[in-house]
């Protein structure tokens, strides 16, 4: 595989921006269980799930949104094209009766990847509040 085409399968980090394990997945170096896909957004399967659907609903260009906290008005569409890719994932995984969409931003709400990641969970009795 030549150089050119290396770098075209990985997805441009600026120099501010660490790359995380979500581009490893998005660029393919590893592998993920893919629920959803389409020219913005890709939604796989969380390796440690919290409840019988547990998929991870991430934007393919992270454009700066390490985490919610730091969205701008340039990011409204793709925000909005990530809560209906949400509910895409609800539909295909048989959930639409009862789901949960987390988005955990910043060290206190324990995020733990800086790509923002919509956490779709489901498929049991959802408890409230959260911890
Ligand atoms: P956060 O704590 O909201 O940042 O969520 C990060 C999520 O990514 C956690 O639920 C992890 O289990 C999940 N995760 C980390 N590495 C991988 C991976 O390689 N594949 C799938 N999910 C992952």
């Amino acid at each position: 595989i030549s150089q050119a085409a290396a770098a075209a399968r990985v997805p441009p980090v600026s120099e501010t921006e660490t790359r995380t394990i979500f581009d490893k997945i998005i660029a393919k170096e590893i592998p993920s269980t893919v629920v959803y896909e389409d020219d913005a957004v890709l939604a796989f399967r969380d390796i440690s799930p919290q409840a019988p659907v547990h998929v991870l609903v991430i934007p393919k260009s992270r454009d700066g949104l390490t985490e919610l906290g730091k969205a701008g008005k340039r990011h409204e569409e793709i925000l909005g094209r990530l809560l209906h890719a949400a509910k895409m994932v609800a539909e295909k995984e048989g959930i639409l009766e009862g789901f949960r969409v987390v988005i955990n931003s910043g060290p206190s709400a324990c995020q733990s990847v800086y790509h923002l990641h919509l956490h779709v969970l489901g498929g049991r009795q959802m408890k409230w509040p959260p911890g």
